[in-house]
């Protein structure tokens, strides 16, 4: 009886119902959260933490899959960070979608989703400067003023109300990640930051929340910015940095849906402009491009050879 297969297939379907229908927690005090997080803490667990903004894409959920291979219990925030948005339009139209996001968790190992609002994380505005030097001078610092100081204000409350060992960051955002790795050093605090890897769309577009708000037409155009970056890669043999940077720049606002902002290919440590292919470490071509009203942001490795 047992092994009837119709019952085996009957278990099998329960079991894998029972997993995608466990209901996730939402937990929206710091007081709630930090109550469920001392038990776990206890009971001897590692915890592991994932920032976001919500509206998750692939990109998201590969964190929180790295986060589950290397920590007992995953705590994923959605919080859209009023203090980072240097353009009230942008944190306007920034996609909100607690549900959605809630059912594309249950089936991860995240264990838990903090989703506060604003008047949990800042009760009272947050005058903190931070000073993050060259790293916030160029790039997102000089054309985003005040962005990471938002960042950094948001990291550093979500770190004190998590307490994770280890929190992890995608390499997408490039810079925010050197901020971040700068900010728990300053600070002396006890968390690894890990990063993980870029995720793209099977065109190769980087994952972003902000695509979704793209036209059929942008986003057909976006897949460009990806390519190009992919093409400069290979050209490293054929011109210098400097003609490269005018290149890809050139080559994205051929394209009438695409403005580029900065294109920098910087060390992947100092952040600051590479002069010479020569030059010693790792570079990154880092890139901002507005298509339309959205404003995307890529990156690529130029290995050493
Ligand atoms: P956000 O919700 O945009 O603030 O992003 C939350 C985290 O997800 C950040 O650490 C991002 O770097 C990371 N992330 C966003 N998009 C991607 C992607 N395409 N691949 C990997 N990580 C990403």
């Amino acid at each position: 009886m047992i092994s009837d297969p119709a019952v085996i297939v009957l278990n099998y379907l329960f079991t894998l119902h029972a997993h995608f229908h466990t209901k996730m927690q939402v937990i929206k005090h710091i007081n709630d959260l930090q109550t469920i997080l001392d038990v776990k803490r206890k009971e001897g667990l590692s915890i592991g933490f994932v920032p976001t903004m919500g509206a998750l894409h692939e990109g998201h959920l590969s964190l929180v899959r790295n986060a589950g291979q290397q920590t007992d219990f995953v705590v994923v925030s959605i919080f859209v960070n009023p203090t980072q948005f240097n353009d009230k339009g942008d944190l306007e139209r920034y996609p909100r979608d607690l549900r959605k996001d809630t059912q594309l968790l249950t089936p991860t190992s995240c264990q838990l989703i903090f989703a506060p609002e604003v008047d949990e994380i800042y009760p009272e505005p947050d005058t903190r400067q931070f000073n993050f030097g060259p790293l916030e001078q160029v790039m997102e610092g000089k054309f985003r003023p005040g962005h990471f100081n938002g960042v950094a204000q948001v990291v550093s409350r979500l770190f004190d109300i998590v307490c994770p060992d280890k929190a992890f960051f995608g390499q997408k955002d490039f810079q925010q990640l050197a901020i971040i790795r700068e900010m728990v050093r300053k600070l002396k605090l006890p968390v690894d930051v890990i990063s993980c890897p870029i995720i793209r769309e099977t065109d190769g577009l980087a994952m972003s929340s902000r695509n979704m708000l793209l036209t059929p037409e942008q986003r057909h155009n976006a897949v460009h910015i990806s390519a190009t970056l992919f093409e400069a890669v290979n050209k490293t043999a054929e011109l210098s940095v400097e003609e490269l940077c005018r290149w890809v720049v050139a080559r994205i606002n051929e394209n009438e849906y695409l403005n580029t902002e900065y294109f920098e290919i910087v060390n992947e440590e100092s952040l600051q402009p590479v002069r010479n292919w020569k030059d010693a470490g790792n570079k990154v071509g880092c890139i901002a491009v507005h298509c339309g009203k959205i404003r995307l942001i890529d990156n690529v490795v130029f290995r050493n050879t």
